[in-house]
């Protein structure tokens, strides 16, 4: 992956870091995108160095069209070209359909989903011109499955899976592929927000009876991103300890 260029959004913390290392391990280039953890944006370009790559952060929302074309622009300004994007950035806003704010559906939307076409759009030209684009989504088994409490959040994984697919066959032709990994329940200050309530009865769901680790996430990214999955398109894959095998 010598010379080739990935960026990571949502790449300061929690699985999106993990992926940003684990791609900077593999040889790439890496753009560490976040939107207002910088202190924790530059430790991670600070170990991705240390190992021996290259990387920046770049501060963008990824909801914001504006954000998102500079960070593409820097990423092409400043290593030259880009091979692979990862739509990580996400956030949670939980609560049930009856009470769910209106401004909280809009947020996880804008974020999840929204945030995931601007910068998709934003990153075709570039990865066009690659000889192996890449474009990963992090979605969620909650998109396959539904959640109660999630009901913001699902719809958006799941349009995220809907995007990933139409994208793939757009793209297919240019040797570009496209496809999303479901993380199922990943120690993260997200899932830490959970209650020990919450947390026993999702453990009973997990055949593995663990909640997964951030690099388990960022392995599967790294085949993905890599040669290997060159044939590989339009696919969801679940990273979820069994909790949702057919
Ligand atoms: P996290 O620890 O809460 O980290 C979220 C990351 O997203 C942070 O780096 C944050 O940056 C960034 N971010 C949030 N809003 C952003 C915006 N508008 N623009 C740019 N960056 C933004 O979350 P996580 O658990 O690692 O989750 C990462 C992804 O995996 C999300 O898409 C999530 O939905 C998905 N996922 C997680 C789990 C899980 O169990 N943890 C399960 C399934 C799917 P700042 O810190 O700079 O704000």
């Amino acid at each position: 992956m010598h010379d080739q260029v990935a960026i990571v959004t949502g790449a300061s913390r929690g699985i999106g870091a993990a992926i940003a290392k684990r791609l900077g391990e593999d040889g790439f280039r890496v753009v560490v995108n976040y939107s207002g953890s910088v202190e924790q944006a530059k430790a991670v370009v600070a170990a991705i160095e240390a190992a021996g790559s290259e990387a920046i952060a770049v501060k963008a929302d990824v909801s914001n069209a504006d954000d998102v074309k500079a960070l593409v622009k820097t990423a092409v300004d400043t290593f030259g070209r880009l091979d692979c994007l990862v739509n990580n950035a996400g956030i949670t806003r939980d609560g049930l359909l009856m009470r769910m704010k209106e401004t909280d559906f809009d947020d996880v939307l804008a974020t999840n989903l929204k945030g995931a076409f601007l910068t998709s759009q934003a990153a075709t030209r570039p990865l066009l011109k690659s000889k192996s684009g890449r474009i990963i989504n992090i979605a969620s088994v909650v998109g396959i499955t539904g959640n109660a409490g999630q009901a913001n959040y699902a719809a958006a994984k799941a349009g995220l899976i809907g995007l990933t697919k139409s994208v793939a066959r757009e793209l297919a032709a240019r040797h570009v592929t496209v496809n999303a990994v479901c993380p199922g329940f990943i120690e993260t200050d997200m899932t830490g927000a959970l209650t020990d309530a919450q947390r026993e009865a999702t453990l009973g769901q997990i055949p593995f009876n663990r909640f997964g680790r951030v690099e388990d996430v960022a392995s599967i990214v790294s085949f993905l991103a890599s040669s290997e999955a060159a044939y590989v398109t339009g696919q969801t894959i679940a990273v979820d300890g069994g909790m949702t095998m057919a």
